[in-house]
């Protein structure tokens, strides 16, 4: 077997595992090698921002994982859970929204026993991560690897449903991410220069020239090896050969929130008649592995469009798009240059509720089924898709088997609290007030789903499932805290395994009220910081 030795090991090279191989190589003190599943981030489209639903259809770039079927939700067909697999993982492949969540889901966090992941504790993080175009504040960061910038508005009916939710009585908020989140307003992307700024271009473009980093591609690491309760090696395929990597320091698991408990589990680490099923030799009895999965469940409102000025599949809608490749491929602007995510929200479905419970992505296209649905965006429309943000039900991440090319079984549990089902029913039924004002008056056509004749709650909400969707934002398989659900504590060390770290979404003990890239990226420079100071 193939071996080398390295200070650390990063497991992963997706939203944390790229700042950690950044933060840990800057020194040159520190021998680093990053095992990343999935190709080289070469191909051009990783670039275009508008070339989101591209990967949707990659079978490269995506692990193009299915949720356990329900038969409740769309109609019995499985549902889609796209993850990014290059360097830059999802965030090579995400919508590029900014957003960091409310200060009160950090506070949540360190009042589960968690010390020092308070939001006062993250926000210098998230600053450090961050170059923000409008200049640095008391909130934001100006001299980051993170590029973050406002995007023109392409499509008209962003600015309508902007107009038109401060006709229905929200307010207006010009940044998501500064003293208060509650409002409408435009998404700022992590978009530079037209191109997206995942966390390739950020942090391993300038990391990789550094001979003290080593990153191997296609090298799909199949378990960590221990001995006497600690990590001692990875063991890994890469071009037809298996190879062992042994550590001087640390192996730092940075696999996302799908892939990380699946690597624990493979690595004997997990619930012990889970591993026992599989034939796996149980090294350490963490029940918590894989449990506690929590995502952004997500229901559509759709409505034909009178004006027909959005995007549409349609032959006429791709043959439109032509000055904008043109535009783009000259001068980085125009819609190819944008996400295609301009306007949404974060507002509260009751007026007594202290911050929003309910996301809002306005999208100027009939969309569902994550963008595969291709004929149904041929006719001129809008959606708009509204999530709960903090979902009580959780779900698991379990083995399929004990083969580490096979998926592993996500099971969403969608709805096992009804408390999700009431917030998604109201967040529906606010849409609707927001479409319903003067502002929507000259666009708005037939609602096409769930239908106008679709009235009730409960009638709303069986019908809102046959379209149900997620925000891609799983977290929680490897929860920090100290309860017997617990997976890592607050330095993110597996409990009861030494010289093994979790960091990804994965820890989050439960859902941010937002998008999880940044979150995710805060999480990995904390760590880095803890692994440097050696917390
Ligand atoms: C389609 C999509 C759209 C999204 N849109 C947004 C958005 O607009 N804004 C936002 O904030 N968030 C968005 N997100 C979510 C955000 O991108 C993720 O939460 C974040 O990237 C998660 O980071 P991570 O480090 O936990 O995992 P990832 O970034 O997914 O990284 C995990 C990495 O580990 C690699 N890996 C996994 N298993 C192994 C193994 N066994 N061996 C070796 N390597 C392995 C993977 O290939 C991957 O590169 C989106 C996500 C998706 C998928």
């Amino acid at each position: 077997m193939n071996s080398e030795n390295f200070d650390y090991i990063i497991i992963g090279g997706g939203s944390a595992g790229a700042v950690l191989a950044h933060r840990l190589t800057a020194s040159g003190e520190h021998n680093v090698c990053l095992l990343e599943a999935g190709p080289e981030d070469k191909t051009p489209m990783i670039k275009i921002p508008g070339a989101f639903s591209y990967f949707m259809f990659s079978k490269k770039y995506n692990w193009n994982y299915d949720a356990k079927v329900d038969p409740n939700i769309r109609h019995g067909e499985p549902m889609f859970v796209p993850r990014g697999k290059t360097l830059g993982g999802s965030s090579a492949t995400n919508a590029m929204l900014y957003v960091r969540g409310q200060k009160e889901d950090y506070d949540h966090w360190e009042s589960l026993g968690n010390e020092g992941w308070s939001f006062d504790h993250m926000l210098p993080y998230f600053k450090q991560a961050e170059t923000n175009e409008r200049g640095g504040d008391d909130f934001h960061g100006d001299s980051g690897p993170l590029y973050v910038s406002d995007r023109p508005n392409l499509y008209p009916i962003s600015d309508v449903f902007i107009k038109g939710a401060q006709e229905a009585g929200y307010p207006l908020n010009n940044d998501f991410n500064g003293a208060t989140q509650e409002g409408v307003g435009y998404y700022q992307c992590t978009i530079k220069d037209g191109q997206r700024c995942g966390v390739s271009l950020g942090y391993l473009t300038p990391a990789r020239a550094r001979p003290n980093l080593t990153v191997l591609t296609e090298a799909l690491v199949s378990r960590v090896v221990t001995q006497n309760q600690q990590a001692t090696a990875v063991e890994f395929s890469h071009q037809g050969q298996q190879k062992r990597f042994s550590i001087n320091k640390e192996v730092l698991l940075c696999g996302g929130s799908i892939n990380s408990p699946q690597v624990l589990l493979l690595s004997g680490i997990g619930d012990k008649d889970e591993l026992s099923a599989h034939n796996i030799d149980c090294v350490k009895h963490l029940p918590g592995v894989g449990k506690n999965l929590r995502e952004h469940v997500d229901a559509c409102i759709l409505v034909n469009s009178k004006k027909r000025d959005g995007f549409t599949s349609s032959i006429g809608g791709i043959l439109g798009m032509i000055p904008d490749t043109f535009n783009y491929l000259l001068n980085k602007k125009g819609k190819l240059a944008n996400s295609i995510l301009e306007a949404g929200g974060f507002l509260k479905t009751q007026p007594d509720l202290a911050t929003p419970d309910v996301q809002l992505h306005m999208v100027p296209l009939l969309f569902d089924d994550n963008g595969r649905d291709l004929k149904l965006m041929r006719d001129h429309g809008y959606s708009c898709h509204v999530c709960v943000l903090r979902p009580e039900s959780t779900g698991s991440v379990t083995l399929a088997s004990n083969n580490p090319s096979d998926h592993p079984v996500i099971d969403f549990n969608f709805f096992a609290d009804a408390k999700d089902q009431k917030v998604l029913v109201d967040g529906l039924k606010l849409v609707r007030k927001i479409m319903a004002t003067p502002a929507f008056e000259e666009h708005r056509g037939e609602e096409f789903y769930p239908g106008s004749d679709v009235v009730s709650d409960q009638a709303l909400f069986e019908k809102a499932k046959g379209r149900l969707g997620t925000v891609y934002h799983p977290v929680g398989t490897c929860k920090m805290g100290h309860d017997e659900l617990a997976v890592v504590d607050s330095q993110l060390k597996v409990h009861g395994i030494g010289r093994l770290r979790v960091i990804d979404a994965s820890i989050m003990p439960t859902l941010v009220s937002g998008n999880t890239n940044a979150p995710t990226i805060a999480i990995a420079e904390k760590a880095a910081d803890m692994i440097l100071n050696q917390a």
